[in-house]
């Protein structure tokens, strides 16, 4: 029988043996998992605002908020946000662009469009009550089988597991798995194995308890053992792998684009042009620009981009700023000039929207963060 389907079959009472040779075998009851774990978890869980609520409307939104981002950089962002938009009929009377303002910074924005959609569908077909059934709630828009696990188990108590980043560590390192977490077949086994550990009785506590232990103590690189409390049932520990594990599939070097940005300047105002609400930051505001092709001038590059992008003839000026950022799948350099022209009609032809704006009433709109970098500079 293999380490995974041993743990399968025997977890009504056991979920982990730890077969080291030179020792005699271990075996820990899932009670006493479930009680080392929860203890450690009442009497030392961090006090983020939404563990002191079980309003679903609160506990969706710090779930989505809080994927790819670190809980210090996104607390303020949910504070703000609830401040702003208290409850599903604040959010679902938004506009994108006020919502995507409230998200500005924060990246990944399609996870605010989304927020928005699902808080409209929520009050036009649910009476802006939230399901609680986890296949109900991945009908939702921006809500996967991980969020909508997190929302029935710790705002309405249903036993279903999650899996996020945190918790596969802790699990592939608990049960010394030795095979790339990134493969598909793995994470389907640590599903069903997040399903066999899963607490029944306090899911939604389990739950938090594992991603937190994932974050604080099961950590990426130097796992705090000595004060890990669900020790005495990890393989890797008792086998001094958990330094090695999870092996991870090496990933593929991010591409650098080089890029020209135009901060085209007409009668004291500024254009700017609104990203198509789809795709990647979706329904942004930013200054023109563009991927400078293979032999061509910075200079060329900008005429191009006027004449191909803005069907507006543009004279290249000073370069203003050189901004580097990276986004998760590539990262970019932005060369951005100051341009001029001498018409004000444009017709973009990537874009859903143009304005000529004042420096000043920049605050007004949404930009991605590599334009905001530059943005006191004009
Ligand atoms: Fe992670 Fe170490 Fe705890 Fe095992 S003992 S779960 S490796 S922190």
């Amino acid at each position: 029988m293999t380490m995974w389907s041993s743990a399968m079959s025997a977890s009504k009472c056991l979920i982990l043996t730890v077969p080291d040779p030179s020792r005699a075998p271990m075996k820990y009851s899932k009670t006493q998992f479930h009680k080392s774990l929860l203890r450690w978890y009442d009497e030392d869980a961090r006090d983020l605002p939404w563990r002191r609520t079980d309003d679903p409307y609160c506990i969706w939104l710090s779930e989505i908020m809080m994927q790819q981002t670190r809980i210090e950089q996104g607390t303020p962002y949910y504070e703000r946000f609830l401040e702003r938009f208290p409850d599903l009929h604040s959010l679902a009377a938004a506009t994108e662009e006020e919502v995507l303002k409230q998200w500005e910074g924060l990246g990944y924005y399609s996870r605010a469009r989304n927020l928005h959609r699902t808080a409209q569908i929520l009050v036009e077909q649910y009476d802006a009550v939230f399901p609680e059934n986890p296949e109900v709630l991945q009908l939702l828009p921006g809500i996967g089988k991980y969020t909508a696990g997190a929302i029935a188990s710790i705002a309405f108590g249903v036993p279903v597991s999650v899996l996020d980043g945190n918790i596969k560590r802790v699990l592939a390192r608990l049960q010394a798995v030795e095979e790339s977490i990134d493969k598909p077949a793995v994470d389907k086994r640590l599903w069903e194995l997040a399903t066999v550990v899963l607490n029944r009785r306090r899911p939604g506590d389990h739950n938090q308890a594992m991603m937190e232990l994932g974050a604080r103590i099961c950590v990426p690189r130097n796992p705090l053992c000595a004060s890990c409390p669900v020790r005495k049932h990890c393989r890797a520990f008792s086998k001094n792998l958990q330094d090695r594990l999870p092996l991870r599939t090496p990933k593929k070097a991010i591409p650098h684009h080089e890029m020209v940005v135009a901060a085209i300047v007409h009668k004291g105002c500024y254009l700017i042009v609104k990203r198509p609400s789809e795709g990647f930051l979706g329904g942004l505001w930013e200054f023109p620009g563009d991927r400078i092709k293979k032999a061509e001038s910075h200079e060329e590059a900008l005429r191009r981009l006027g004449k191909e992008m803005l069907t507006l003839t543009i004279r290249p000026g000073g370069l203003i700023a050189v901004v580097r950022h990276a986004y998760t799948h590539f990262k970019v350099t932005l060369n951005v000039y100051r341009c001029r022209t001498q018409k004000s009609d444009v017709l973009s032809t990537s874009h859903t929207d143009s304005q000529w704006v004042k420096a000043e009433d920049f605050e007004d709109y949404p930009f991605p963060t590599g334009h905001r970098k530059f943005l006191h500079l004009l």
